[in-house]
């Protein structure tokens, strides 16, 4: 039997890497591409699903819609939100969710309810609704595996047993603002924070990691993915991203995951789980002549990590309103409307004025997630 994949997202940078993975993993006559969503990048999709040949395909724009369907008669073609949540949720083993934004939320949760395993790159989706949507995954037996670099080292080095387990270390790079001082991070612009030392990623996320936000993002997934307490959660600054997270078990023993960085490798795992197979040839990891450190992050510097931990612990609204101020301002520091402190501003700002709702439903969190989008840009 092969394994059907649906990836959402497949223009960006895991989705493009996720199709690299498939095109170069040692038994790929096991797996089927089934389905491909993007947003309207044709330049980037008509190549995929020439190589590719999915059963069907999704696209966003109502424009691209138009120009897949004059291109090709006999390919199934979606588009818009419903066409997003039937790809997701129809006749796939494994929904990839490589999109930003909110926008996989609901065809995740859909999927989820047709018993279909998440390979989960999307942050919002727990970020967001861990809580709905850990409650919706364990009560249709659904596996969400992590294909975040962070949380898939924390599962490959817990063995998928969190029975023993103390504590869970998420490294983060520190991004390339680590040895700046604070006035010259606040004043920073895009094109200086896009420049990541390690990793190659989409901009957005390129922008968190500069910020730290990424950080606190993957620290409240960390909690929802893994049920464990925000306290037992610990942050650690490693700049040369070897260490890709570990944890520490009841006995005192840290058991952690290295390897050269590269996204191909937790891609893989999340695909070929619990299994491992050979793949893109990343080069032998090597521990001659390398210095690994390790340092506890700069709240003062980098406040986003800590306002991250304060939301994940009040819980409710409050995680869905810091990622969507966070998001909304990430966008207007990449127009250049405002400096990097601005983007800390602003999700202070939308956090001050949110009201809690304990145990929210999917549409009081869309609610406060419009909130505050509406507080950042000023409407
Ligand atoms: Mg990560």
């Amino acid at each position: 039997m092969k394994k059907r994949i649906t990836i959402l997202g497949s223009t960006g940078s895991i989705g493009t890497q996720t199709l690299e993975v498939l095109e170069k993993i040692k038994n790929k006559e096991s797996f089927e591409i089934q389905g491909l969503a993007c947003n309207s990048n044709l330049q980037k999709f008509i190549p995929q699903i020439e190589k590719f040949k999915p059963k069907r395909v999704c696209v966003f724009s109502n424009e691209a819609y138009k120009s897949l369907k004059e291109k090709y008669d006999k390919l199934e073609i979606l588009y818009g939100e419903e066409g997003l949540i039937q790809i997701a949720a129809d006749d796939t083993d494994i929904l990839l969710t490589a999109t930003t934004g909110n926008i996989a939320l609901k065809p995740t949760l859909k999927a989820i309810e047709n018993k279909i395993d998440i390979a989960l790159a999307n942050k919002e989706t727990l970020v967001m609704a861990g809580d709905i949507v850990k409650a919706k995954a364990k009560a249709n037996n659904v596996k969400i595996l992590p294909v975040d670099s962070e949380h898939s080292a924390i599962l490959q080095s817990s063995n998928g047993d969190f029975h023993f387990i103390k504590n869970i270390l998420i490294t983060a790079s520190g991004g390339p603002f680590l040895n700046k001082t604070k006035e010259e991070i606040y004043l920073s612009r895009a094109d200086e924070a896009l420049k990541h030392p390690n990793w190659n990623m989409g901009r957005k996320i390129t922008i968190d990691s500069a910020t730290l936000m990424n950080k606190g993002l993957e620290v409240i997934e960390a909690h929802h993915l893994f049920d464990i307490p925000y306290d037992n959660i610990k942050v650690v600054i490693h700049p040369e991203s070897i260490v890709h997270s570990a944890v520490e078990m009841i006995d005192g023993s840290v058991i952690a995951q290295l390897g050269n960085p590269s996204m191909h490798i937790p891609i893989q795992y999340a695909l070929t789980y619990p299994k491992r197979t050979e793949g893109i040839e990343t080069g032998s990891f090597s521990f001659f002549d390398k210095t690994l450190t390790f340092k506890t992050p700069d709240t003062d510097k980098f406040p986003c990590l800590k306002m991250a931990f304060e939301a994940g612990k009040k819980g409710g609204v409050y995680p869905a309103v810091l990622n969507a101020a966070n998001e909304c301002a990430v966008y207007k520091f990449l127009k250049g409307e405002i400096k990097l402190k601005g983007i800390i501003e602003n999700v202070e700002k939308a956090l001050s004025k949110a009201r809690q709702i304990e145990n929210p439903t999917l549409e009081e969190i869309f609610c406060a997630d419009f909130e505050a989008r509406k507080i950042v840009s000023g409407f």
